[in-house]
């Protein structure tokens, strides 16, 4: 007897190897051979098809049966902006209305793909759009993964060499979706990403950075900075009250592999001298890489990008003091490619219009967060 459909997992949700596990006795019970299952498996991630029916080296009987009983996932496309620098933003629509964002950056041989793991954010950095609605819910592992997926789905299919999580939301706030998206990202017969080219932006979650630090896999791990001291950084973040600096600091310096800081510069807030100094200090101990970013426009009013002058400034004084740090370059900017950005203009809160000048430093890239660093 089969189950009533609904009490079973999404395919898509699990790891390959546990799709496989479920999909097995299914087959059995249906009198297919096992070796349908080397052909089912790679339709989900490796070869996807949009419905089961495009897989037609099955037989009609066993694809209709699929969409009967494991029905497909899809994002619907509800946005698609490409950027004058070729940057690309992808609005997708989920299955109960809400709305995610995913951002292509493309540069040189690298396709980035900075990825979505909430709709919303609750954690209101003031700097951030995203931050500005709130948490709507999390994402389910499928969702996450889609965001690749459906790229392969498209007419011109690309397949992203990198992944980030500097979309909206905070990863480790999601653990339980982001850990088995991780593997379905990486994994052979998922999406084959390769492990040190999948980064996970964090304020600095500490169960969350644990329990990434447990994964055997080389995933990067980059920590939202934005200011090297506890009033400063409480200033920008709330998160500050729960996970203090010197703990996450503590925290990147333990894990496993280099981590990245992520700090954006805004003017005269955390740009100065003093914060040089500190900054630096802080990346000494953990032998971090900092990436500084131009702030995107998107969060609290008030709020502006530092001078290019003092962002080069800023760099240029970090690594006189032995840390290597990148200016990254604004991208998408006409397109509002920085986190939430997107969602916001498309449901009808202003966004401001834009910038006071790109900043061009070879080899680096960023989107108003995010940025591709394996
Ligand atoms: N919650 C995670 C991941 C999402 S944000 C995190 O905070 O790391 C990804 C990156 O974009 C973070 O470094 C975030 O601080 C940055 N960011 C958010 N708003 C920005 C803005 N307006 N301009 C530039 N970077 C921004």
């Amino acid at each position: 007897m089969s189950e009533p459909a609904g009490t079973r997992p999404r395919l898509l949700d699990l790891a390959p190897a546990d799709a496989a596990r479920e999909l097995g006795p299914w087959l059995a019970q249906r009198g297919e051979s096992a070796y349908r299952l080397d052909q089912i498996v790679p339709r989900l991630w490796q070869r996807p098809v949009a419905r089961w029916s495009d897989a037609t080296e099955l037989p009609a009987a066993l694809r209709a049966a699929l969409e009967a009983d494991w029905p497909l996932g899809r994002l619907t496309l509800a946005v698609r902006q490409e950027s004058r620098d070729g940057t690309v933003k992808y609005l997708w629509r989920l299955e109960d209305g809400e709305a995610i964002e995913s951002v292509l950056i493309p540069e040189g041989k690298r396709r980035t793909l900075c990825i979505s793991s909430q709709a919303g954010c609750p954690l209101r950095c003031t700097f951030c759009a995203t931050g500005t609605m709130g948490l709507h819910r999390n994402l389910a592992a499928w969702e996450i993964a889609a965001q690749v997926r459906e790229l392969l789905l498209v007419p011109e299919p690309v397949k992203p060499t990198n992944v980030v999580f500097m979309g909206m939301g905070e990863p480790l706030l999601n653990w339980p979706a982001v850990g088995p998206a991780l593997t379905i990202l990486n994994d052979p017969r998922g999406l084959g990403i390769g492990a040190r080219h999948i980064t996970v932006s964090t304020v600095g979650i500490l169960p969350g950075v644990a329990e990434l630090a447990r994964r055997p896999e080389q995933f990067r791990l980059a920590i939202s900075l934005h200011a090297p001291t506890h009033e400063a950084r409480l200033a920008l973040m709330p998160i500050e009250k729960k996970y203090p600096l010197k703990d996450v600091v503590a925290a990147a310096a333990r894990f496993k592999r280099r981590v990245t800081f992520e700090y954006v510069l805004i003017g005269g807030v955390n740009d100065r001298p003093e914060d040089v100094a500190a900054l630096a200090q802080l990346a000494r101990e953990t032998g971090a890489l900092v990436n500084l970013l131009p702030l995107h426009p998107g969060g609290a009013q008030g709020l502006a990008r530092s001078p290019t002058r003092r962002m080069h400034g800023f760099a240029a004084a970090l690594r006189r003091r032995g840390v290597e740090a990148v200016l990254r370059k604004s991208r998408g900017l006409d397109i509002a490619a920085a986190c939430g950005q997107l969602r916001i203009a498309a449901e009808g809160a202003e966004v401001a219009a834009q910038p006071d000048g790109h900043v061009h430093q070879p080899g680096g890239v960023r989107h108003g967060a995010h940025a591709p660093t394996a």
